[in-house]
């Protein structure tokens, strides 16, 4: 029995060099590691400044390292309904926290609780998108970049309702003017990932209670032109990957080959525990130069 036992050991010490170059396959190795980190909703209640500064350091620790976080919206608590000493408070709770926990580069999209739609400060400096925008030195609210090999584009998801009084999700025509013009202008071997607060396509809104014979979808719950987006995107096979937020639950929807991310929240259910069946969490994506990636949610 001993010496069945050594041969065969002996046998596999000859094998496992054999297998390791002819059979395994070559590990690839990623170009980029993005964490998306979306609706934190900050602000000095639920300890929810300490349970950030947790996430932060969880993203940090990630081996390999995390080489950028996309911060997808909802960055403060709300800035709606709420006064300027409040709004005020939030914002700087933002910009301390980032300042002295995070070391990673961070790009921001806004979403609909950064913005203050409230219509009595009409025509003041903080009505709308400014106020965010420069506390987070946007010029524009939706822009682009590209990093090792990945164009990034960022999208403004937030608009006024036809009736002026509340949001939807929507790019509006200027917008989606500059989304077909930067798509049109990327090489094809440049892999393409977008980044929107509202989802442009989940299945999330199909989870209601009590359904009896049809359900109800919002125009601020998910994009209303998402049939425009998905046809541009159709002309565009480097459009590889959506990630979006705003719902607070997790799903990943796959049409035309694009992959539609709704990556929960890093605040869970506003701080306050799970939102459904989905933890707190943030999106820890592998992106490669063919355009392949690999991505999961992280609880943490
Ligand atoms: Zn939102």
């Amino acid at each position: 029995m001993k010496r069945r036992s050594a041969l065969k050991n002996i046998g596999g010490l000859f094998l496992l060099p054999t297998l390791s170059k002819a059979s395994l396959p070559i590990e690839k190795k990623a170009v980029l590691r993005i964490a998306h980190l979306t609706d934190v909703h900050l602000k000095n209640q639920f300890n929810a400044p300490a349970r950030f500064i947790k996430c932060l350091h969880h993203v940090q620790a990630q081996s390999p390292k995390v080489d950028l976080i996309l911060n997808g919206g909802d960055i403060v608590f709300d800035m709606n309904k709420e006064n300027i000493g409040t709004i005020n408070e939030q914002w700087k709770l933002v910009n301390n926290t980032m300042k002295n926990e995070c070391s990673i580069p961070v790009r921001y999209c806004l979403g609909n609780h950064d913005i203050w739609w409230n219509e009595d400060t009409k025509g003041d400096v903080f009505y709308g998108k400014k106020y965010a925008m420069d506390k987070l030195q946007l010029v524009k609210p939706y822009y682009s970049m590209v990093q090792n090999g990945w164009k990034i584009i960022v999208l403004d998801s937030t608009h006024l309702d036809i009736d002026n009084t509340w949001y939807i999700g929507k790019l509006g025509n200027e917008q989606l003017g500059w989304l077909k013009n930067e798509l049109e202008s990327t090489p094809k071997t440049i892999p393409v990932m977008v980044m929107s607060h509202i989802p442009i396509l989940t299945a999330l809104l199909m989870i209601e209670d009590d359904v009896v014979n049809k359900w109800t979808m919002l125009g601020g719950d998910m994009h209303t032109d998402t049939a425009k987006i998905i046809n541009l995107f159709y002309q565009h096979p480097n459009v590889k990957l959506c990630l979006s937020g705003h719902l607070h639950m997790r799903d990943k929807v796959v049409y035309n080959n694009v992959t539609y991310l709704c990556n929960g929240a890093v605040s869970g259910a506003w701080w306050e525990g799970n939102r459904r069946e989905t933890a707190p969490g943030y999106g820890l994506i592998d992106l490669y130069a063919d355009g392949n990636f690999e991505e999961q949610y992280v609880e943490y």
